[in-house]
């Protein structure tokens, strides 16, 4: 089956031919490291890994690369955002660096993630930026005025066809600070000269500077994907100027198109105070930060929240929409632990066998649908009609035989652990967590029992004992959820 995307580029859906056949090479914008990842972050990465997970599961070869930005990312106001933060909690900005780094590692590991091949960080690639910004001056593309470097975009002809602004509209929503000595307003810094108290400084061939926050991302997808190469990823919000300004840089210097294929993601959004949905973003201060959904909600809840919706588009958060996903992950995974159960003591044989037509058609609904612009939310619901199939056929009692348990099996570990990441893909990875769960329900079980004996005490002994152990048990008109802290 022809794989086909949604290009930004262009604004059609495209069938996906790589520069390379086989091989998919592929650059996400990654996170600056100043703080936490909220989950507005992580729906950006979380859509990616499944996007990467299901290339590899169908068989492509593929070389992810997302960068960590720790220098040249500048707040309105001028100020890195890095040094901002050290300045606040009196650190070093490299010290800050590796804290945020580390966390948001450990943070995405937590959600499910997986790593991306390659995580160039932008302070240890300055030599390559310089580079880069020589090769843009000696074209012509760039100009130096006081130590500082700037690209002219009217040199370059196509600037604004990702995002579809023209010159003249930008000139007419410009900023007011805008910089005397630019040659155009829309020309934006590829170096900028230190002020004395900026700590992050390199020396180079224009003073003692430190690169735009744009230039790394044209220098590291270079050196380590090519010149041209086959998708960039990125959150839509920074589709202006940065990926415009990326384009710019790299097709300039290199007179070679820059990236094939752009995938950007729909921003997550969480309603105000008038219940109206707006961005959620750190300087509108109405963030939750993915270490504190991970706090209340298990990871495959807030994955199945996360695909609830195609890539592109945008999810409106609130807890019940979490809740919601935590229930049917459960519903989900609990048919997975089911079959693995009843494989367990399966006669041989292919009794049952109706049920492989099934096999066979979740098997093509879900590749249709990833295959048609990574459609998740498509392919998640053909994983649940299946479900539901298997429950019947379990619960009717009918005897079903090894060999078909074994590819029922199957169906869940590929498309369920391998390309969604919602099942554990073995027992040994997922064993613990596994009979967790199953002891919590049993508890959970054993004290409705005693709930409906009115047998308060032990009732109250199971809540508080499990509370105890950081398990928080909440009764609803529909059943008892829990909570791990
Ligand atoms: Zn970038």
């Amino acid at each position: 089956m022809t794989l086909r995307v949604f290009n930004v580029l262009g604004r059609e859906k495209q069938d996906f031919i790589p520069v390379e056949p086989g091989r998919v090479n592929m650059y996400v914008c990654g996170p600056t490291v100043q703080d936490y990842a909220h989950i507005g972050h992580a729906k950006t990465y979380a859509n990616f890994d499944i996007i990467v997970r299901w290339l590899r599961y169908s068989g492509w070869d593929v070389l992810y690369v997302q960068n960590i930005t720790d220098v040249g990312h500048l707040l309105d106001s001028g100020e890195d955002r890095i040094l901002k933060k050290a300045r606040q909690l009196a650190a070093g900005p490299m010290q800050i660096v590796e804290q945020y780094t580390r966390a948001y590692f450990e943070d995405m590991d937590a959600l499910g993630v997986e790593r991306p091949d390659i995580s160039p960080r932008a302070s240890g690639h300055i030599p390559e930026q310089i580079a880069m910004i020589e090769s843009l001056l000696e074209k012509g593309y760039a100009y130096v005025v006081d130590g500082n470097v700037y690209f002219d975009v009217r040199s370059y002809a196509e600037y604004g066809k990702l995002s579809n602004r023209r010159l003249d509209e930008q000139e007419a929503g410009r900023r007011e600070d805008i910089r005397e000595e630019k040659r155009n307003p829309e020309d934006f810094a590829l170096w900028k000269k230190a002020e004395p108290e900026h700590i992050l400084r390199w020396n180079s061939p224009w003073g003692v500077g430190f690169p735009g926050w744009h230039i790394e991302c044209s220098a590291m997808s270079g050196k380590y994907l090519g010149q041209t190469f086959d998708i960039h990823g990125g959150g839509i919000d920074n589709i202006f100027p940065h990926n415009e300004c990326e384009i710019a840089q790299s097709e300039a210097a290199h007179g070679a198109p820059f990236a094939n294929y752009w995938l950007l993601t729909g921003t997550l959004l969480v309603p105000d105070a008038d219940g109206i949905p707006v961005k959620m973003s750190k300087s509108l201060g109405n963030f939750l930060t993915l270490r504190d959904a991970l706090k209340r909600w298990r990871a495959e809840a807030i994955r199945m929240f996360m695909f609830s919706a195609h890539y592109s588009n945008p999810v409106v958060f609130h807890e019940e929409a979490l809740d919601s996903a935590l229930r049917g992950w459960e519903r989900l995974y609990g048919a997975a632990r089911l079959v693995r159960t009843v494989l367990r003591g399966a006669p041989e044989g292919d009794a049952g066998n109706a049920v492989l037509a099934e096999v066979e058609k979740v098997r093509a609904d879900f590749a249709a649908a990833m295959d048609d612009d990574f459609n998740a939310p498509i392919a998640l619901s053909a994983l649940q009609t299946f479900t539901r199939e298997v429950n019947t056929l379990l619960n009717s009692g009918a005897e079903v035989g090894r060999a078909v348990l074994e590819q029922v099996d199957a169906v869940y570990r590929d498309l369920g652990g391998r390309v969604l990441g919602l099942i554990p893909e073995d027992e040994a990875a997922g064993g613990s967590a596994v009979r967790e769960e199953g002891l919590i329900r049993l508890l959970v079980d054993l004290r409705q029992t005693a709930r409906a004996n009115r047998d308060w005490a032990t009732s109250d002994r199971i809540r508080d004992d499990l509370a105890a152990l950081g398990v928080v048990l909440e009764d609803r008109s529909d059943g008892t959820v829990w909570k791990v802290n």
